[in-house]
């Protein structure tokens, strides 16, 4: 797919500017291992550029702006950015596409998902103004009491290569629906829609500083960020790892973080199921976006009478089982490989324990209901899990014991806005998305005083 990659600057303070040290970093089209172009590189001075940029934004004009307006003036803003990448759709979806290597059909659908975020953070930002100053019920009538949310300040906002635009979003929209100024990095593997987010803030007139976008290498851009004196809390997507650096640096400075980290995502198959579903969602849950995604369910648990079942029916159907660990041979380059099945898993085994981040399911049989839970949490990870049963009741009950953030019934991955996201476990903690994430990027102050 040919598109040209416009050529950009870091966004800060409203404005294209340079990197200090003029750096910049290949972009490798992961379909045709051809570099297509380049992006800026931030380091610690441009970090520190864009701090004090945010900061500024939060304060200018003695307080009167972008922290203090009002919900609903920061909702017209979100909805106008919403707008300008509904416009823009066509050509995001192709630049995410030749920038990360997903399928346009994928890129598309994530596209929608964005704009539907940004409207959404819209809607909440305006229902913020009613719930500004909430009284609290006292047992002494001398004194009244108030809870007082404001913007927690200046948010680091760093996010991982596999959904650019969307993970940037799930963090942008929010943040600035709350009223705080943002330094958004996007990885410096797939950063090209989250520059354009730049261009579209500065269509819309965002007002300068509330949103900084600075790619560049994790250990320099951001490292910095995270350690930075001025940044007030950060936002984190990405691997375990990376998430440990990012705590550390944090706790230097008592500094609240959310991570959302890695994942080794169950599937329980329960020998009731309708098995063109269990086929359909198990392929779906561990394979979309090549496997590529922290809440994969890439290991299935599956009753024995059932893997045999599952292999003769998606034979008979035309699909490749147990499959791969090569290269496509249809194909000369690119980084792709083969759907890959793995059965005669032992429980110690690398491929059981580790989070692949690739298209690789692991197969397990089970006989009891007890085997299959202990089998699903046999993991330090604790993001996404499923389990696939007509038994409603059975359903609920391993749901429950199941140790993930987020349960799917009867289906793996779907994901809204609407509703709360994150793990357990290693694979981090706090929520993002709904209106449960609003409150972690504000702070409360208590108003105690006599009447
Ligand atoms: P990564 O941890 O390598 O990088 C993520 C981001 O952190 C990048 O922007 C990178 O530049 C930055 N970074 C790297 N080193 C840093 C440091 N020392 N200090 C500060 N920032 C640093 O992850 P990745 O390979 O880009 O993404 C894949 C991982 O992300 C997988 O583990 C996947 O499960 C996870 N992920 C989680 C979710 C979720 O919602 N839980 C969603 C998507 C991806």
């Amino acid at each position: 797919m040919a598109i040209p990659i416009p050529s950009r600057q870091l966004f800060i303070n409203g404005d294209w500017a340079e990197p200090l040290l003029k750096k910049r970093i290949p972009i490798i089209n992961p379909t045709t291992e051809e570099i297509i172009g380049d992006i800026p590189a931030a380091t610690a001075e441009d970090v520190d550029v864009a701090v004090q940029a945010a900061r500024s934004a939060l304060t200018r004009n003695k307080g009167k702006d972008w922290a203090f307006a009002s919900g609903a003036v920061r909702a017209k803003y979100l909805r106008a950015i919403a707008t300008k990448i509904k416009e823009r759709k066509p050509v995001l979806a192709k630049l995410e596409t030749v920038d990360c290597g997903k399928p346009l059909s994928e890129s598309e659908a994530d596209m929608d998902d964005v704009i539907g975020c940004f409207e959404y953070y819209a809607d909440l930002a305006e229902g913020l103004d009613a719930k500004q100053k909430a009284p609290i019920s006292l047992p002494m009538k001398t004194f009244k009491s108030y809870v007082i949310k404001e913007p927690i300040g200046v948010v680091a906002l760093i996010v991982p290569w596999n959904y650019p635009l969307l993970m940037a979003t799930w963090k942008v929209a929010p943040a600035l629906a709350a009223g705080c100024a943002a330094i958004l990095k996007p990885s410096e593997l797939a950063s090209v829609t989250c520059l354009e987010l730049g261009e579209v803030c500065r269509e819309v007139d965002l007002p300068a500083g509330v949103l900084n976008i600075l790619p560049g290498l994790g250990p320099e851009a951001g490292a910095s960020l995270a350690s930075h004196p001025h940044v007030d809390k950060i936002s984190f997507t990405g691997s375990t790892v990376t998430a440990v650096k990012i705590m550390t640096a944090a706790a230097q400075r008592v500094k609240p973080v959310t991570l959302e980290l890695g994942g080794k995502g169950p599937i329980v198959v329960f020998e009731d199921v309708d098995i063109d579903k269990a086929v359909e969602w198990t392929i779906f849950g561990c394979f979309y976006t090549n496997g590529q995604i922290c809440s994969a369910t890439s290991r299935l648990i599956v009753h024995y009478e059932k893997v045999m079942n599952f292999i003769s029916n998606a034979k008979s159907e035309g699909a490749t089982i147990l499959y791969g660990g090569n290269r496509p041979k249809h194909l000369k380059k690119g980084f792709f490989v083969e759907p890959t099945i793995i059965t005669d898993v032992t429980t110690s085994m690398q491929i059981w324990r580790e989070e692949v981040f690739g298209p690789v399911l692991c197969v397990k049989t089970f006989t009891t209901e007890e085997e299959a839970i202990e089998l699903a949490n046999d993991t330090h990870y604790g993001l996404g899990g499923a389990v696939v049963s007509k038994d409603r009741e059975r359903c609920d009950r391993v749901s429950k014991l199941l140790q993930n953030g987020a349960v799917w019934v009867n289906c793996s991955q779907p994901c809204f806005c609407q509703a709360p996201f994150g793990g357990t476990k290693w694979s981090g903690f706090g929520r993002e998305l709904g209106e449960w994430y609003l409150p972690k990027l504000q702070l409360f102050f208590s108003d105690n005083y006599y009447l």
